[in-house]
């Protein structure tokens, strides 16, 4: 997945485990390396290295509320960066499928609800756990 570099400017609604260590982690700039909880969590990579953190952690789950999305990192041509994250169904059950950016129909024929982040979009990734089949072979056609 492209990585969305982000800056954390609050911890309200992120897990209670981040927020634990929020006056350090507020402020810190990172990339985030994975959507978690079907949308909700970003697992946020942080720039910094593992020796200055606390108990030597990186990567922390942050609710997309609490970042400030800036950027995405360039030097990424695959195709499917092109599409847009869609959800359907709810909970542990939640298909991740590609949307094309003018639509709301997946490419496997499916009405989304867009991930709201900021008006942001997050990147389809062909290889995430829950990524639709029929929208990655659709996606990776020349
Ligand atoms: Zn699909």
């Amino acid at each position: 997945m492209p990585g969305v570099r982000a800056k954390i400017v609050d911890l309200l609604h992120s897990p209670a485990r981040t927020r634990a260590s929020g006056a350090w982690l507020i402020g810190q700039r990172g990339t985030v390396v994975m959507v978690l909880r079907n949308g909700t969590l970003a697992l946020f990579e942080l720039d910094d290295a593992a020796d200055d953190l606390p108990g030597g952690v990186r990567r922390w789950p942050v609710h997309w509320d609490d970042l400030l999305v800036y950027a995405t990192e360039s030097g990424s041509d695959h195709p499917c960066d092109v599409y847009r994250l869609g959800l359907s169904g709810t909970g542990r059950n939640a298909v991740q499928h590609a949307v094309p950016l003018d639509t709301k129909i997946s490419l496997c024929g499916e009405s989304m609800y867009p991930l709201p982040v900021c008006g942001w979009s997050i990147p389809f990734s062909p290889t995430a756990d829950r990524a639709c089949l029929e929208c990655v072979h659709r996606a990776e056609l020349p």
